[in-house]
């Protein structure tokens, strides 16, 4: 390496990775309101937090997902376990427990979703002992090699929730849909569309036997088809009809439709789930091309889309998984479950004007001498455990100044401490946007400001 290429690599400035983004303050106040409001409407439903690891054995996401998804085939971060480094650990006595607690797997994958997790978890931890069901939810990043594009990127967060165990009653699959109504709702987020519809149980008189009719039809029509849907007649016909190909619409409105071969338990199953939503009045449209990509689902199958996020715009998909913990290796199960995008859930709240957050700080304290400054310390310390956020500058700066660094901070006030104020223990509150000032007794400006804090929320 040459000199010159050597200094150019040593002032080489990095970058996130592609698909990889940095969610900076105020934003970041927005995942934290989101994620709040999860857990208090999640817990007023009984659910409790579950949280998973980043990295599971890869033939668990192959197993539970499906080999032939996008995201086992294509989509996954997969890594050889570096077990150079775990012998040298199961030689370190110290460590000897490490090894014992979680054996090893040759590949491990970043988890592309978390519901095979939940139900590895279900089964490891003997879950199906507790009183049924049990009721799960996580939040967290997920890791896919797509396309990034708005509304799609590579390590993206979810928020979801499970129900594993017990039955599958109809009023189960429409209480999960009422809590994820509800969510959207406290979290401000408008023009939320709610799509279901069933996708059957896999056997001859349902599912099974449409989709081989649905193949059928595919095949008459394969030439017209695109390579992708071409490709999945074999492989997963069901993904055809989640087609966005213009080309491809006007073929897939003349398919058959799933609704015509459910056999009798899945049909009066769909209706009873329509029914209980009405009784909840969540409103809904059955849409009969919503078949989920992954392979575990089965009847109700559901999507949530909003506004403002272009060709990305579902903010949720997800539905009931009956079979997926007996695949897994556990006892027959049911269960139901759902997925929110949450960096789409944030992207629709800021596009339609939800998405503001106060940023500035309450109280900038300016401050002049060596006395107002222990003051000050007081001061902030006191208003700090009183809940307000507080700047206190480090050193000291002419009363100009600081009221304009308070401003540059969107600070709401000004505490000014100066001498006079110190040694007369009368403090000078001044309102930013009004420039109003006003004196108070010490212990006076503290409750002052409790009461203007309590109009103001
Ligand atoms: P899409 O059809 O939009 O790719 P999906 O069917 O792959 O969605 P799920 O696996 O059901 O999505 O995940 C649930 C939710 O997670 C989606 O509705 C979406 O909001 C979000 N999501 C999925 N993939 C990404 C991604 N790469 N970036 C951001 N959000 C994502
Ligand atoms: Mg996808």
């Amino acid at each position: 390496m040459s000199d010159a290429t050597a200094k150019k690599e040593e002032r080489r400035k990095f970058q996130a990775i592609r698909g990889t983004r940095d969610l900076l303050p105020p934003e970041t106040e927005l995942w934290n309101r989101a994620e709040q409001t999860a857990h208090e409407v999640f817990s007023t439903f009984g659910y409790g937090e579950i949280r998973l690891p980043i990295f599971e054995d890869t033939a668990l996401f192959a197993r539970a997902v499906g080999g032939e998804t996008d995201i086992v085939s294509k989509e996954m971060y997969t890594f050889q376990n570096p077990t150079g480094l775990a012998a040298m650990v199961r030689e370190n006595e110290m460590l000897g427990t490490l090894t014992e607690m979680s054996p090893e797997s040759e590949l491990i994958s970043l988890r592309p979703e978390a519901t095979a997790s939940v139900c590895r978890a279900y089964i490891e931890h003997n879950m199906q002992q507790l009183p049924q069901p049990v009721k799960l939810y996580y939040m967290g990043p997920m890791f896919r090699r797509e396309r990034p594009q708005k509304g799609r990127y590579r390590q993206f967060y979810q928020i979801g929730a499970e129900i594993l165990g017990g039955t599958d009653a109809p009023g189960i699959d429409a209480e999960v849909i009422e809590m994820l109504m509800t969510f959207f709702d406290k979290v401000g987020l408008q023009g939320a569309t709610l799509y279901i519809n069933s996708i059957g149980h896999n056997a001859d008189n349902c599912r099974r036997g449409y989709v081989a009719q649905l193949k059928a039809a595919l095949e008459k029509v394969k030439d017209k088809l695109g390579s992708d849907s071409q490709r999945r007649i074999d492989t997963n016909p069901l993904r055809v009809l989640d087609s966005k190909l213009e080309s491809e619409q006007a073929i897939i409105a003349t398919l058959p439709h799933i609704a015509d071969h459910l056999c009798d338990g899945c049909k009066t199953h769909y209706a009873e789930v329509k029914r209980q939503l009405e009784v909840r009045g969540v409103l809904y449209q059955e849409n009969w091309r919503l078949v989920r990509g992954l392979d575990y689902y089965m009847r109700s199958t559901f999507e949530i889309t909003a506004p403002g996020l272009g060709s990305q715009n579902a903010v949720c998909g997800g539905g009931r998984y009956d079979g997926l913990v007996e695949l897994l290796g556990g006892p027959p199960t049911k269960g139901i479950g759902f997925a929110i995008g949450e960096d789409r859930l944030i992207l629709s709240l800021q596009e339609s004007g939800k998405g503001q957050v106060q940023q500035g700080r309450d109280i900038y304290i300016a401050w002049m001498g060596e006395k107002a400054y222990a003051a000050a310390i007081r001061a902030a310390k006191d208003l700090r455990k009183a809940g307000f956020s507080v700047e206190l500058p480090p050193l000291e700066q002419k009363f100009g100044k600081a009221l304009g660094q308070a401003d540059k901070l969107g600070a709401k006030y000004a505490l000014i401490l100066g001498d006079n104020e110190v040694s007369e223990a009368v403090w000078t509150l001044k309102t930013l946007s009004t420039g109003e000032q006003a004196k108070f007794p010490e212990p006076d400006l503290l409750e002052f400001l409790r009461q203007q804090k309590k109009v103001s929320s």
